[in-house]
């Protein structure tokens, strides 16, 4: 075990915090990450204020983040895919249970015994997993991502959540070239889900309760925007969505959305809000429209999503802040006045 310095929360109502941490020794089949940039992501926010106490209860002291970029310093002696040097990555998943029938298929993020990032038990040291709001972390090589080395590193890591939460579901619902696309909440994940439909040649529809965001909505990649908020231009565009992704952080009326779906269309939920949401299910039966859910992706879609945005170099939208302004960030990004990630350079630990 080695000691890593990290910020952790105390309890749902504290301030992060400078902590000392412990990091286990690399195993055989372990990567040594000296972590760079961490994004800051809501769901960080939801877990550190024990939001989603009713699914997922946090655990004191909680060391959140899972946007993970850094430099590999060391790995075990069966690890094939890093090198000490390389750059590498972690998203919400280190580990799983690897035998069943989701594993098998390469969907980690359906396996019923996960080990998230953060706030899930240590198999290794007892307590629960600790994330990536530190200066080092040890993850076993499955789990870790290679990094395209044409992406900008602070705009790169974000792409460890909000990119693959938002490709994994584009990906399944056949998002291409000619479809129509709504993304509703133009966020962390919001404004990924912009450049991801738009790369992969959607018609996007961009729907924001900000006024201020229409401008910038149009220069990630959307082609139309609608305030949300104004009825006359919901309206327009009843009966029109191939499929539509809903990254709100908050309570908020789907059924306003689900409307805008065309016969057979999809509204996908990535968002969790801390309250359950009203559904008219004959909005869904009038027109065999569905609704879903969709968490995160598997290792190997995130590998892929990761090679996508090399190629068509997306990165995040990022503010990259010291970590000593994350208290700060948490108020900003519940006021959404984030644009359109915060990042953090893990560099400012040194000075804690
Ligand atoms: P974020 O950056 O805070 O963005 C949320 C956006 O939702 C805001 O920018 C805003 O967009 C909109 N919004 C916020 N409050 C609203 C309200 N009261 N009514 C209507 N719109 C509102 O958050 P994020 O990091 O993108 O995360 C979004 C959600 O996804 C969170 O709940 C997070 O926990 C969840 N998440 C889920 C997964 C998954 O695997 N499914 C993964 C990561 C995150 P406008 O200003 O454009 O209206
Ligand atoms: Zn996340």
């Amino acid at each position: 075990m080695y000691n890593s310095k990290a910020y952790s929360a105390a309890a749902a109502t504290s301030p992060l915090a400078a902590t000392t941490i412990a990091r286990r020794d690399p195993t055989e089949h372990d990567v040594q990450i000296e972590i760079l940039f961490c994004g800051i992501c809501h769901s960080d926010l939801h877990q550190v204020r024990n939001e989603w106490s009713g699914v997922m209860p946090t655990v004191y002291p909680c060391v959140p983040g899972h946007e993970i970029v850094g430099r590999v310093t060391k790995v075990g002696s069966a690890v094939t895919k890093f090198k000490a040097g390389d750059l590498a990555s972690v998203g919400c998943l280190v580990d799983s249970d690897r035998t069943c029938p989701e594993c098998k298929a390469g969907l980690e993020q359906f396996c019923a015994n996960p080990t998230f990032t953060y706030n899930l038990p240590d198999k290794h040291l007892g307590g629960v997993t600790y994330g990536g709001y530190s200066d080092s972390i040890v993850v076993d090589q499955h789990f870790v991502l290679r990094v395209p080395s044409n992406l900008n590193l602070a705009g790169a890591a974000p792409l460890l959540c909000a990119g693959i939460t938002t490709y994994s579901p584009m990906r399944h619902w056949g998002v291409t070239k000619g479809k129509k696309v709504g993304v509703v909440g133009l966020g962390g994940l919001g404004h990924m889900g912009v450049k991801i439909a738009h790369a992969l040649g959607a018609h996007v529809v961009v729907f924001t309760t900000s006024p201020g965001k229409q401008e910038d909505a149009r220069r990630l990649g959307a082609d139309e925007v609608v305030l949300s908020r104004n009825a006359n231009e919901m309206a327009k565009h009843t009966g029109s969505f191939d499929f539509i992704l809903d990254a709100v952080s908050a309570s908020h009326d789907i059924g306003a959305y689900i409307q805008l779906l065309r016969r057979d269309g999809n509204i996908t939920m990535v968002g969790a809000p801390e309250k359950p949401l009203a559904v008219s299910v004959f909005s869904l039966i009038m027109a065999r429209r569905s609704l879903s859910g969709s968490p995160i992706g598997g290792i190997a879609e995130t590998q892929e999503m990761l090679d996508f945005c090399g190629k068509h170099n997306i990165t995040a939208d990022v503010e990259v802040i010291p970590i000593q302004k994350v208290n700060e960030a948490y108020e900003r990004l519940l006021k959404q006045d984030v644009k359109y990630r915060f990042s953090i350079d893990m560099a400012s630990l040194k000075t804690e």
